[in-house]
């Protein structure tokens, strides 16, 4: 479902931006939006995700995450049966009792996300009202909230997007004039630390990361408040926390030696940071991932790439790619294009950039092998008869599920695309 967002102009940068972008409206092949529990759940750690949904979404959930035997995982599925659908038990008391048992053997949770899903019993319950009603219940000590990660609704990423949407609406309204800046989009731990420190050291000290850690320690937003997006698929928290007053820092994403950079050039330049104070902060870490992509470029220098719409990372990925590591882009597919976010990312773009937003499976599939491109960047599904045909193939999952974004991460994510080329390298040999 492709979604309009208005979002506060953003201005143009440099570049050309002289894409050509392709709209595809056809089947696709990709995860549903209940895949963000998987990271969501390891960010927030007093958070709890409540799928209402069915058997496909918990087997979903289970592969994604790997099966936790031993620990306590911080999500679960309700399973809604054929007895609910027939109205012999009510659903919403189900719904009580299932909460109820969860929240008094787990007191540690403090917010909790009943997340909907696609199968048409559900679709039939008002997960709206029904959070409500249990955080009647349970409020103070738990904030219940609800979002959709339905595939009807969702693609992937999009579930991050609609769970931040719904967080953004319970923060608290910012009363201190002093400017504050909010970076948004879930990140490592190991990744927040480094790109909070380099923050920090360019003098600005009111820095919180959305989400937060703790999910009841939810930072405060108002007019003073300058966001900046650290994952390009965060429309709707976006125009939410715009609504709030905060007002959106342009940039390009951290991906990268030159998004990184740049994303951090933004910050200080929208945060009053002389431009001066900035390079000097970056410029070791900067060095530093410069020299670690040497060996990732050697190998991939000169050889072309084909993305699948996945993640939304394409857009940023396929700048990375031909920029630093000198890749050749076949097609960038993205499961949705929202260009006034992407509008950096797409100005630096080669000029004739084959772009294409939405999906024909089929059509999308041939012209990959007709480009038979030296690597494709896809969905679990594609890969294996992608592989069968003899082409080279990285699981976009991989590239959402690995820390990747900023300086000291460039080798890997560099490491992630050059890998599978270097493993046919070594079958071949
Ligand atoms: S939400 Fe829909 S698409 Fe996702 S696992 Fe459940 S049934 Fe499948």
């Amino acid at each position: 479902m492709r979604r309009d967002i208005p979002i506060q102009a953003i201005p143009p940068t440099e570049g050309c931006g002289d894409v050509q972008v392709r709209q595809e409206r056809g089947q696709r092949e990709v995860f549903c939006g209940l895949t963000g529990i998987i990271w969501l759940h390891r960010k927030m750690q007093d958070a709890f995700f409540l799928v209402v949904g069915s058997r496909t979404c918990a087997h979903l959930l289970q592969s994604a995450a790997g099966v936790m035997i031993f620990a306590e995982p911080r999500f679960g599925t309700a399973i809604i049966g054929e007895r609910d659908l027939a109205g012999l038990v009510d659903v919403h008391d189900e719904l009580d009792r299932i909460v109820g048992q969860l929240l008094a053997r787990r007191p540690n949770i403090r917010t909790l996300f009943l997340v909907g899903s696609c199968p048409s019993e559900v679709i039939k319950l008002d997960l709206g009202r029904a959070a409500q009603r249990l955080h009647g219940l349970h409020a103070p000590q738990v904030r219940v909230l609800h979002y959709s990660g339905s595939g009807i609704e969702t693609t992937f990423t999009q579930g991050e997007d609609a769970c931040l949407q719904a967080l953004v609406e319970q923060l608290p309204e910012r009363e201190d004039p002093a400017p504050n800046l909010m970076v948004v989009g879930t990140l490592a731990e190991v990744v927040e630390d480094q790109l909070r420190g380099l923050i920090e050291g360019m003098g600005v000290s009111q820095v919180d990361f959305f989400p937060p850690r703790q999910s009841h320690e939810l930072p405060a937003v108002g007019p003073n408040t300058r966001f900046v997006l650290a994952q390009p698929f965060l429309a709707d928290t976006a125009r939410t926390l715009q609504a709030r007053g905060a007002e959106i820092i342009p940039a390009l994403f951290p991906l990268g030696v030159e998004g990184t950079s740049r994303w951090l050039h933004a910050i200080a330049q929208a945060m009053g940071v002389a431009e001066a104070r900035c390079a000097e902060v970056i410029a070791p870490a900067a060095a530093r991932a410069e020299r670690s992509l040497a060996a990732a470029r050697e190998v991939l220098d000169g050889k072309s790439i084909f993305f699948f719409p996945d993640s939304q990372l394409e857009i940023p990925l396929a700048r990375f790619a031909q920029r630093e590591l000198g890749m050749r882009l076949t097609e960038v597919g993205t499961p949705y294009l929202h260009r006034q976010l992407m509008a950096p990312e797409l100005a630096l773009l080669p000029s004739q950039t084959e772009v294409c937003e939405g999906q024909d499976v089929d059509a999308q599939l041939d012209r990959c092998l007709a480009a038979a491109p030296d690597l494709v960047v896809c969905g679990l599904g594609l890969a294996n008869p992608l592989e069968a045909k003899g082409l080279t193939t990285k699981w976009a999952i991989e590239l959402v599920f690995t820390p990747i974004q900023g300086f000291e991460q460039a080798a890997d994510l560099a490491g992630l695309l050059s890998r599978p080329w270097r493993r046919r390298l070594k079958l071949a040999a």
